[in-house]
């Protein structure tokens, strides 16, 4: 990383930003922002002939509400100081979108593609393990989720895992979301992050006046984006404003480099491309870039960085052409990095806002789980119901018929993934609203994400005191 403020230390410069305007106690304010618990484990996993010592971390960051929840990483980056500020925005991203948990995340020293799925099974569950064995999951205690480098797979099999010990528990498919939807997981839970990233920036595209501001004119039809990652995120991010926002994906950066196209890029047929290829370069129609971070600083209105924290530092932030910035990965910015940004007068959408979706719907599948239910199954044939009664009587009082297409469309009761959806839009909505107010009514905020902490510090202080530990 240029620049070189860590992770940690931005995350903390921006907590002690927010909590400088803040009128809470300072005590409160410092046990909010402390590491409640950091297990730090070792263990031997046999690969081929040998054993591998695998680091790993879970770590905890604040037990104001229970369960902790948060992602598993895994990268041959992963190191404590990175899990504890990735579980510190995890905090502060579960209270500003009011998913009642605390934050944690946990990290295993690897890179997954050294592995057979073998291998990472047999490390998964050994972590699983460590982990059963210090109290650190359930679905009352802790909660992971996938992150970078893990997926549904990975959850899978930590779900059989804590089942092998635990297999009595009645609410044990809880202790990790993010599963396969047929292993008790939620519609819509892979798409969540990048559909978020979609619903918010719908959100702040339609106000007039912030968009005057910033020079761009409301809405996201029409507007230029530049995507740094097509992971889980990422993909879902671009296609999704894509193809149901109508903006243009002008540039777009992978692990072996980065294209551009002023005309647009098609996410899915590049998607294709590069499952037949095994690259994005040479993609019909773009441009290779000299170097996959010329899509930081590649003009557009919109930048998504969608891949690890970072990314945007001292060293680079003023090249940067997007007016806004949508933190999609957490901690792509660095808190120098902002400082110069926001300068420029570009917007940026904090990752603890912006990339909630994740969780938002990782607290639906909880639910689910802990209801052991699927979401719309009581409500759905009632309502289909009532709405074809209210239809027969518009046509019964019209004397014209309605085409069946039109019927189908107007008394279709919701689904599973049709509550999901709505409800992380709704979600993402509400969260935006305050933030904004919040930035908009006090004078001294003066940029998005302060009015961020502000909001999660103030909701998580009110917690503390219901508790009784603070006065
Ligand atoms: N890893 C995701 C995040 O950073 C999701 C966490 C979760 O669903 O618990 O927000």
């Amino acid at each position: 990383m240029t620049g070189k403020t860590s992770f940690l230390d931005s995350v903390s410069r921006n907590f002690d930003k927010a909590a400088d305007l803040s009128s809470l106690p300072k005590g409160l304010l410092a046990q909010i922002k402390a590491c409640n618990s950091v297990y730090q484990m070792r263990f031997p996993v046999k690969i081929g002939n040998d054993y591998q010592v695998i680091e790993a971390y879970r770590v905890q960051h604040s037990h104001h509400r229970l369960p902790t929840k948060g992602g598993i990483r895994y990268s041959q980056k992963v190191n404590q100081d990175e899990v504890m500020a990735l579980a510190t925005l995890m905090t502060y991203k579960c209270a500003i979108v009011d998913v009642p948990f605390g934050g944690a995340k946990g990290g295993v020293k690897i890179s997954p593609r050294a592995y057979t799925t073998a291998q990472l099974q047999k490390i998964t569950r050994r972590y699983t393990a460590e982990l059963i064995r210090k109290n650190f999951i359930g679905p009352g205690i802790d909660v992971p989720a996938p992150d970078y480098g893990t997926g549904a797979r990975e959850m899978s099999w930590i779900l059989d895992t804590y089942l092998t010990f635990k297999g009595g528990e009645l609410d044990a498919a809880g202790c990790v979301t993010g599963k396969p939807v047929n292993l008790y997981g939620i519609r819509g839970r892979t798409e969540a992050t990048g559909r978020g990233v979609y619903y918010a920036l719908k959100e702040t595209l339609s106000y007039a006046d912030d968009m005057k501001e910033l020079g761009l004119t409301t809405g996201m039809e029409g507007k230029t984006i530049a995507v740094q990652g097509l992971g889980n995120v990422g993909y879902y991010a671009a296609s999704i404003c894509q193809y149901e926002g109508g903006a243009k994906i002008v540039s777009v950066a992978e692990y072996e480099g980065a294209i551009y196209n002023e005309k647009g890029i098609d996410i899915d047929k590049l998607m294709k491309f590069r499952k037949k290829t095994g690259s994005i370069l040479g993609f019909p129609g773009s441009k290779t870039m000299k170097s996959r971070k010329d899509v930081l600083t590649v003009k557009c209105d919109i930048l998504i960085p969608a891949a690890l924290e970072g990314q945007i530092h001292k060293g680079n932030a003023k090249s940067v052409k997007a007016k806004i910035v949508a933190e999609a990965a957490n901690g792509p910015v660095t808190a120098d990095a902002e400082e110069i940004l926001l300068k420029k007068g570009v917007m940026i959408l904090p990752d603890m806002y912006i990339n909630a979706g994740g969780v938002t719907v990782s607290y639906f599948e909880w639910l689910k789980n802990l209801s052991h239910m699927r979401f719309g199954r009581l409500e759905k044939r009632f309502d289909h119901n009532t709405y074809m009664n209210l239809v027969g009587l518009v046509e019964e009082k019209t004397g014209k018929t309605i085409g069946a297409k039109e019927k189908d469309f107007l008394t279709r009761g919701a689904d599973e993934i049709d509550l999901v959806r709505s409800g992380l839009e709704e979600t993402m909505i509400t969260a935006y609203q305050q933030i904004r107010l919040i930035k908009k009514r006090k004078k001294k905020v003066t940029d998005l994400r302060t009015a961020a902490f502000i909001n999660a510090l103030d909701k998580i202080a009110s917690d503390y005191m219901t508790l009784g530990i603070f006065p």
